[in-house]
């Protein structure tokens, strides 16, 4: 435990951080009810939280063995540890209700504030956490187990900060990365359009038409996760005139309170509800204050580890399933018999080869993790395309093969496995799309030129 008052020099936030991370928080919050339901709704829900919650926490002692964790430094365990922490006791029990109500996980991202983890990916001299790659993932891996859509929110949240770093000035950077560290604020990451696609050469279709005092900003832009709960949206466009994106791609801070920015309350999808992934209308203005970068310079931003959240995300997921199912048929008698399952040769060989694809799919993204570390850009985007290309197959593999091995009861929604299924069918789908990340690695494998994403 840390002497009262904290760590000297270390601010409010991430001393809480510290706090957590040496076990100082004895509570235990297991209710989520910040969203209304009918009183059958609310029981249902409540039991569905509860087989959620104890999903997670019922982690067999053998864990360990399952998925080895590499050696990382005292502090990037403890972040992860503080992560793993609050999405077992904390998020588990609360997101079968998120999920249910399409609802925003505010309150885990309260615990994340609280905890100082908004502010893993901003830099020590910013007064973040400044999380390596490898920390990054395993954090966000153990955050998914919990709640995939905060995990996945807070990944477009963390990228977008990795974009005000490398193309900030230093005043942008002081002041969105104390928004983060200081007054705990999220951002959004808003590029995709309805009338494009990314799969090949994303064309954007969102003008910045330059003014007196910066750009006027007009597009309808969809799937822009974490919608009406972000205090800033990270927008992209196209300069008004340019030949392409190169020559005119353009992003901004627009703050979501900004007249002209109309969110339209549509996300209703079958998984990762709680992303609240609505479509959001700009008509509006902005400073050259909030002009990130110059026209065309994302082009000299390192995309090469672009996808590795995902992969991080949609494992998670999958480990969440693996280890719900591993834990079940150790404990659940094959009738008439009161042997558990376990002993079924079947059930073995079938807990096998999940436990073989999560654990495949683990040394596939510490080892991407490792390559974006190392700094080259083939070897990253190589091994970053593979590993959210099998990721994202493990998750919804592994899902549905445990709600298989639940038997009937899989498709219980007093179960988390048909949750964890339905969120785990947005992997293969988000950019880069699996086949898009198999066409990269494909090309780099046959020493052809490949990108993980491209522009027009
Ligand atoms: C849960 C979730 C959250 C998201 N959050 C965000 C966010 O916060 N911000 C954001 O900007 N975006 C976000 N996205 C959107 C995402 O980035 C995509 O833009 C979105 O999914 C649109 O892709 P699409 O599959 O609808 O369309 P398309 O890309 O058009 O794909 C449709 C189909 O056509 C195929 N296809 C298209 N072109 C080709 C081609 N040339 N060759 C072969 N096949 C082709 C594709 O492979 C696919 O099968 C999110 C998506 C999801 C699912």
């Amino acid at each position: 435990m840390l002497a009262a008052g904290g760590v000297p020099g270390v601010p409010a936030r991430v001393r809480t951080a510290l706090e957590l991370w040496y076990g100082g928080v004895a509570h235990v919050d297991e209710g989520a009810r910040d969203v209304t339901f009918s009183p059958r709704h609310g029981r249902q829900q409540a039991r569905a939280d509860r087989a959620g919650a104890a999903a997670v926490r019922a982690t067999p002692g053998h864990r360990r063995l399952m998925f080895p964790s590499p050696a990382l430094a005292p502090e990037s365990r403890r972040i992860v540890d503080a992560a793993a922490r609050l999405a077992r006791e904390r998020f588990a029990a609360r997101a079968a209700t998120y999920d249910a109500a399409a609802a925003f996980p505010h309150e885990n991202y309260a615990d994340l504030r609280e905890a100082g983890l908004l502010a893993l990916t901003v830099p020590r001299d910013h007064g973040g956490l400044g999380a390596d790659p490898l920390t990054y993932v395993l954090t966000l891996l153990e955050i998914a187990k919990g709640c995939s859509a905060t995990a996945l929110t807070f990944n477009m949240h963390a990228t977008v900060l990795g974009f005000v770093d490398a193309l900030g000035t230093d005043a942008q950077k002081r002041r969105y990365f104390d928004a983060v560290v200081r007054e705990g604020r999220l951002v959004a990451s808003i590029t995709s359009e309805p009338e494009s696609s990314f799969r090949d050469r994303f064309v954007l279709h969102t003008v910045f038409r330059p003014t007196e005092h910066g750009y006027h900003v007009k597009g309808v832009k969809h799937f822009c996760s974490l919608g009406d709960a972000a205090d800033y949206y990270f927008v992209s466009g196209v300069t008004d005139g340019a030949a392409g994106a190169r020559e005119g791609l353009l992003s901004a801070m627009v703050a979501r309170t900004q007249p002209g920015v109309t969110v339209e309350p549509t996300w209703n999808a079958t998984g990762m509800r709680g992303t609240v992934s609505h479509t959001i209308a700009y008509d509006t203005e902005v400073d050259t204050a909030d002009v990130i970068g110059r026209p065309g310079q994302l082009f000299d931003v390192d995309l090469s580890g672009f996808a590795l959240g995902y992969a991080a995300t949609y494992l998670g997921i999958a480990e969440a399933a693996f280890e719900y199912i591993a834990d079940d048929v150790r404990t659940r008698p094959m009738r008439p018999s009161p042997t558990p399952l376990a002993h079924s040769p079947v059930v073995q060989r079938e807990i096998a080869q999940m436990g073989t694809l999560v654990r495949a799919a683990r040394l596939l993204l510490v080892e991407a993790a490792r390559a974006r570390m190392a700094g080259d850009r083939e070897a990253t985007m190589l091994a970053v395309n593979q590993s959210k290309y099998y990721s994202a197959e493990v998750g919804v593999t592994v899902t549905e093969r445990a709600m298989r091995l639940a038997g009937g009861r899989g498709i219980l929604k007093s179960l988390p496995l048909e949750r964890w299924h339905r969120d785990a069918l947005a992997g293969p789908v988000m950019p880069p799309a699996n086949d898009r990340c198999l066409e990269t690695v494909g090309k780099l494998l046959c020493g052809l030129r490949a990108a993980t994403l491209e522009y027009q």
